[in-house]
Order: C-alpha cells, then structure tokens, then sequence
C-alpha cells in the first residue's frame, strides 16, 4: 500500500457510502466548478475526487477523460490526511510522486494543489485539487480559493445526495397516496353495494314476514270457528314462508362466509371436489333421475370448502332448471396457467339479455314459486372465482341448455 491511511478511515468511508449515489457523476455543477478553478488558478486540470478504499472516483472533472484511479496513484489520497491545502510543486523531485504513472506519463503531473472536501460530520470524503503539467508555486490567494471552491464541491455534493433522499420520499409518499386512493375506492365500492345487498335483503325478508303476518291472525280465528281444514290450509303457508326464510338466512351466511372468511389454498384434484358435490347432491340427483358424467379432472390450488360449494350451486342449478332427464357434464381444459371448467346442462336455458344479471345478488329469473332459491348462488359462485383469480361466465340460449364456464389456477 504506497497510500496514507486517514486514522478515521473506517468513518471517513462510511460517510462516503452514506453520500454515495447511483453514479459519481454528481451534476454538472460539479464540472463547471473544475472549470473555474482551470481559468482561475491557470491550469489545464481540476479535479473533484471521492477518495474510496481502493479507488478514487472524479466526481467533477475538467482537463481529463478519466472516471477514476487506483488510489495508489492518487495525489488526492494525500490531500485528505490534513486540513490544510497539500501542495506539490514539482513532482518530479518529490520521491512520493517521481515514479507517479501520471507524474513518468500522461497528463505528466508537475503541479498538484489540493484541499480536503470535510463533510458536516467533519470527514475527508475525498479533494478539490488543481494540477499543472508544468513545475510552479500557488500563492496564498490562490490556495485560499481553491478552499472556496472545496467548500462549494461539498455542499453540492450533500444537497444532491439530499436531493435524491427527497425525490425517493417522494416517490414512496406518491405511491402510498395511490395506495390510499385505491383503498379508498374499494372502500367506497364494497360500502354501496354492501347498502344495496343489504337493502335488497330486508325487502326478501320481508315478503315471507309479511305472509306469517296475515295468515297468522286467519289460523287462530279458523282454528277457534272451528273450520280446521281452511286453518291447515293456511298453516302450510305460513310453514313454507318459515322454511324460505330459513333458507335465505342460511345463503346469506355462505354468502357472507365467502367474502369475509379467510380461505388457505392447497392443491386440490377437482374430480375429488366433484365428488364431494355430488354426495351433497345426491337425494336430489336420484330424484330426479339425473345422469352427471366428469372424465379426468385437472389439480387446481384452491380452497376445499369453496371449490365444493361453487360445484354444489353450479350442478344444483343445473339440476333445478334442468329438463327430465338431467343430463349434466363436467369438462376441463387447460389455458396458459389456468385450468378453463364447464359444468354444461340440457335445461331451460337462460335468455342473452340476463347472462351478466344472474351472477348479481338477489337476481332470479323466475317466481320463488315456480324455482326455489334466493337468488344469491351465483354471486356465491362468482366471489368464490373472484378469491381464486378467476373469472365466471355462462353461455345459454332460451331451450338450449346452459353451459357455466370458470378458471382457476392450476396447480404446478
Ligand atoms: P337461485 O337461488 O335462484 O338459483 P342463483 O343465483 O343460483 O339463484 O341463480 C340466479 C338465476 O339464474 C336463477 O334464478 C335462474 O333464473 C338462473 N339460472 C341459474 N342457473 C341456471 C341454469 N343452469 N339454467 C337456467 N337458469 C339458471
């Protein structure tokens, strides 16, 4: 090591790595300070140079090509040990310097004033120097300017390390303000359409509510005339309003399970989801009568629970609107990352203007008398996708059948 050694290296190159910024090239200020100080003090060379722990870097140059040097070549290695100017004036007398690469070949250094670049920590990041190729003195005046022009090297190269500090702060303030905006957005989406849902809610609530209300006061004025069979009559009535409002209360928590519960992933073999379904299903499907066919199906990461549910409402539906005999056929197909299913029926068929509609709450298409059902599967469907990255869509045609169509990812 032919270098000097600052006592508070270990300091002086953390400071270093503290202003360091992507590049060393600061600014071009940097540059028009080494310009000055050429025209002032009339020589070809100025220099702003980072002294590191092998190298130094020309932050600043003027008179050179050069980025950087090893710092055993450096002058400026030697400008940092004092807080004075170092002045060299002949190099080539001076037995550190003689056999300087820069000194025995180009620029053939002579002359070599520097002043220490000392951070507000007070640590010699590296030197402002001028330097001739020609042996000479630097008068008092000039050193003292020199030191100016070090002081202002400093203070560009703090305010452009602060600079790129508020410029990150400023990024990161901007996405979070995105960030928030976006929050905000959800926020203001899930609130209206949790008013809608809710609205929608007490009005189906209230219908079954409404039916117990007036036949309620008819059962016990028959029951004390005496006319028995009007009072049954009645009694059924009110009982299947009950057992619709059990049903919707019972959706609705699926419903709410869905989209607030959290729900792990694993890797699941949809033929076993398949048969889950089907088991739930099975009264229904011997029933009536229905043939439900599935070759080999794709692994998918998903949730347990929710993949059956979204099979059951799917195959359910076909099931409920389906003709005599149901036949009901369960396909998959890869795209890209995903696995593409269709849960295709022979039944009554959906009219193009409501394919969109049906997966919104509440939408039925039909009279609660004639389908049963609280018209929130398909939404149940659709946020169960939704949680899996996925996307749901049906094609039908009145008569036709329908086909229900949706992606998961497949499991690698
Ligand atoms: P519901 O509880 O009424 O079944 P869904 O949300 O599951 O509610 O379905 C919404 C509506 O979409 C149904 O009322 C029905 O009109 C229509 N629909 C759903 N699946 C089918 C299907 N496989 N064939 C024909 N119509 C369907």
């Amino acid at each position: 090591m032919s270098y000097p050694v600052p006592f508070n290296e270990p300091e002086r190159l953390t400071e270093l790595e503290r202003l360091r910024s992507a590049e060393w090239g600061f600014s071009a200020a940097l540059d028009r300070l080494c310009s000055l100080a050429t025209r002032q003090l009339k020589v070809p060379i100025a220099l702003v140079s980072l002294v590191g722990d092998k190298e130094q870097n020309f932050a600043g140059r003027q008179g050179v090509d050069m980025l950087k040097t090893s710092r055993d070549v450096s002058f400026c290695a030697h400008a940092i040990m004092t807080p004075q100017p170092f002045v060299v004036e002949n190099a080539t007398e001076d037995s550190r310097f003689c056999e300087n690469v820069f000194v025995t070949g180009d620029p053939g250094i002579r002359a070599y004033a520097g002043v220490p670049l000392a951070t507000r920590a007070d640590l010699r990041i590296g030197a402002f120097c001028a330097i001739d190729v020609k042996p000479r003195r630097f008068t008092a005046d000039e050193l003292a300017l020199l030191g100016e022009l070090g002081g202002i090297a400093t203070a560009i190269i703090e305010f452009e390390h602060m600079k790129l500090q508020l410029d990150d702060a400023l990024e990161e303030a901007g996405e979070m303000q995105e960030d928030l905006r976006e929050h905000a957005l959800a926020l203001e989406s899930s609130n209206k359409e949790l008013a809608e849902f809710a609205q929608t809610l007490s009005h189906d609530l209230k219908a079954p509510i409404r039916t117990i209300r007036t036949y309620l006061p008819d059962i016990l004025e028959n029951a004390r005339t005496g006319e028995l069979a009007t009072a049954l009559e009645d009694y059924r009535l009110v009982l299947k309003s009950a057992t619709h409002m059990d049903q919707l209360v019972d959706t609705l928590r699926e419903y709410c399970k869905v989209r607030y519960e959290k729900a792990p992933v694993t890797d699941l073999p949809m033929n076993v989801v398949v048969e889950d379904a089907v088991g739930i299903l099975k009264p229904a499907i011997e029933e009536r009568a229905a043939v439900i066919s599935w070759g080999e199906l794709p692994t998918v990461k998903g949730n347990g629970p929710q993949l059956i549910l979204l099979m059951q409402n799917l195959i359910g539906n076909a099931l409920k609107f389906s003709a005599e005999p149901p036949r009901i056929s369960i396909t998959a197909a890869s795209r890209g990352a995903d696995a593409v299913f269709c849960v295709k029926d022979n039944g009554i068929g959906i009219k193009a203007d409501y394919l969109e509609q049906i997966f919104e709450p509440f939408q039925r298409l039909h009279a609660a008398s004639r389908y049963a059902g609280a018209g929130l599967g398909l939404a149940i469907c659709r946020k169960i996708v939704e949680r899996h990255q996925g996307r749901i869509w049906c094609e039908s045609a009145v008569g036709q059948g329908s086909m229900f169509h949706f992606t998961l990812p497949a499991a690698q």
